[in-house]
Parts: structure tokens; sequence; C-alpha cells
């Protein structure tokens, strides 16, 4: 799962998790700072030696560079029937499709530009920084087409959850 921070895919992959036994959270490593609204285990916070220590000894599934900051989600271990679901940024899904083509990837956005900027002052961002990622999701939205992302639009929070809990039932059933 992708999508630009503000769109509500912690939001959404909360309410799948809760719902959903099938379905596990993979927890990223990242070199960012804890920020006010990050829940306690969003991710486990390192510094770039430890991140670089895990990249050399090909610790990583797949891990990029975002903003300055190193991302990357641990090898997982062998998980029996479960599914694992990943938040992570769309250079990342490309990583996990060469490796695992059937992956399903979706990208998670806001109705529009002017409703994301707002949803990212709103949870504590700059003006500079949420700019920023206006631009990156412009990017991300036009990458995430080329490599064949589901696109949903968060405009109403019911609404999409179930049409990502739908997508997600019809990768399993094959379809
Ligand atoms: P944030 O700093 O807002 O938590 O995350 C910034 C971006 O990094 C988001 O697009 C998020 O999806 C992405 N991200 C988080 N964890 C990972 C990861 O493990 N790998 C990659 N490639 N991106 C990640």
């Amino acid at each position: 799962m992708s999508g630009p921070g503000g769109a509500g895919k912690g939001t959404i992959a909360r309410a799948l998790l809760d719902s959903d036994p099938r379905l596990t959270l993979s927890r990223s490593w990242t070199t960012r700072d804890r920020r006010v609204d990050d829940v306690q285990d969003a991710y486990v916070f390192v510094t770039r030696a430890e991140f670089d220590v895990r990249l050399h000894a090909g610790g990583f599934l797949e891990w990029n560079e975002f903003l300055g900051h190193a991302y990357g989600t641990p090898v997982p271990k062998e998980s029996g029937d479960r599914d694992l679901l990943l938040e992570i940024d769309v250079a990342g899904g490309r990583q996990v499709l060469d490796r695992l083509p059937d992956a399903l990837c979706l990208f998670v956005d806001a109705p529009n530009d002017d409703e994301l900027r707002r949803r990212l002052i709103e949870r504590g961002d700059g003006r500079e920084r949420a700019e920023q990622r206006v631009a990156e999701a412009a990017r991300e939205r036009a990458e995430a087409e080329d490599l064949g992302y589901r696109r949903v639009v968060n405009d109403n929070l019911d609404t999409a959850i179930v049409e990502v809990r739908d997508l997600i039932d019809a990768a399993r059933a094959g379809v």
C-alpha cells in the first residue's frame, strides 16, 4: 500500500488489520525522527549506521530514501498463510514487484491536491514540507499508474476501506 502521507493509508491499514486476522503489518525501519502523531510502534527508529549494517547484510526486502531519510522493509520471516501488509512508497513497491510479481499494489490517494495539502498541514507538517509532499505525490501517482497500481481515492473513509477490502478479496481469489 502506497500513497502520500495524509491520504489516510495508516487509518485504512489499521481498519483492515483490526478486521482481518490473516493480515499482518510489516514494521519498517526508518532513520527519521519520531513525529508527534506516530503511533508507538509505527517504525523501528534507528540511526543511519544501524540501517546500513542491516542493508549491507541483505536484510531488507526493499528500501528507499525519502526527503533525506532511509526507510526499509525487513525481509519477512516465513509467515504461513498470513498476508503481509507493507506501507511503503512507490519506489519500494517497484522493488517488491520485481521480487513478488503477484503482489497487490494499492495507491491510496486524497481526492485532490488542495485536500491533500490541508490534511498534511493539519497533521503537523509545516507549509514548506507539505508543498514538498504534494509535489512528490504527483510524481508517485504517475509512477504508480505505470506499475499497474490500483488507485483508491480516500474521499469517504468507510467507502475507501470497503474498496480496499474488495480488492484484497479479489486478489486472494486470484481474480
Ligand atoms: P512518513 O515519514 O510519512 O512516515 O513516510 C514517508 C514515506 O515513506 C511514505 O511514503 C511511506 O509510505 C514511506 N515508507 C514507509 N516505510 C517504508 C519502507 O519500509 N520502505 C519504503 N520504500 N518506503 C517506506
